[in-house]
């Protein structure tokens, strides 16, 4: 099934069965802290339908993804006030992918010693 997996912690997530601290909801997507911050106010940010990882987004995903992006930027910009900020995203277990459910990082920076890269 492409909309709801089961098992997926991020579907649980959406789904309100496991906690998390929300940073942005709307019909599309869901942007929430990461419970392992490499930086404070790492969040995440997904879309409510399940896909797996790049390759399975449609074109229509993407977009409603993205389009809500500048705007979680730059609340988190306002809450943390960084000097800098890394949007990433990793597919395939090689490439460093735990959860396969899209999801992408954005790591507010804070200059030399924030403890990421
Ligand atoms: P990936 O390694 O797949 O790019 O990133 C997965 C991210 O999901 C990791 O940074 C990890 O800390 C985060 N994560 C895993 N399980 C949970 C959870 O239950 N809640 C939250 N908020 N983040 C999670
Ligand atoms: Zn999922």
């Amino acid at each position: 099934m492409s909309h709801v997996e089961e098992n997926c912690i991020f579907c649980k997530i959406i789904r309100g069965e496991i906690p998390s601290a929300k940073v942005f909801e709307n019909e599309h997507v869901l942007a929430f802290l990461d419970i392992s911050q490499v930086t404070k106010g790492h969040t995440l940010v997904i879309p409510k339908l399940h896909k797996k990882d790049l390759f399975e987004l449609t074109p229509e995903v993407a977009s409603n993804l993205f389009e809500v992006v500048p705007k979680i930027a730059n609340a988190i910009k306002e809450e943390y006030n960084p000097v800098g900020l890394n949007l990433l995203n990793n597919n395939g277990e090689k490439a460093g992918q735990s959860v396969f459910h899209f999801h992408m990082h954005l790591i507010p920076r804070y200059g030399q010693g924030d403890g990421f890269g």
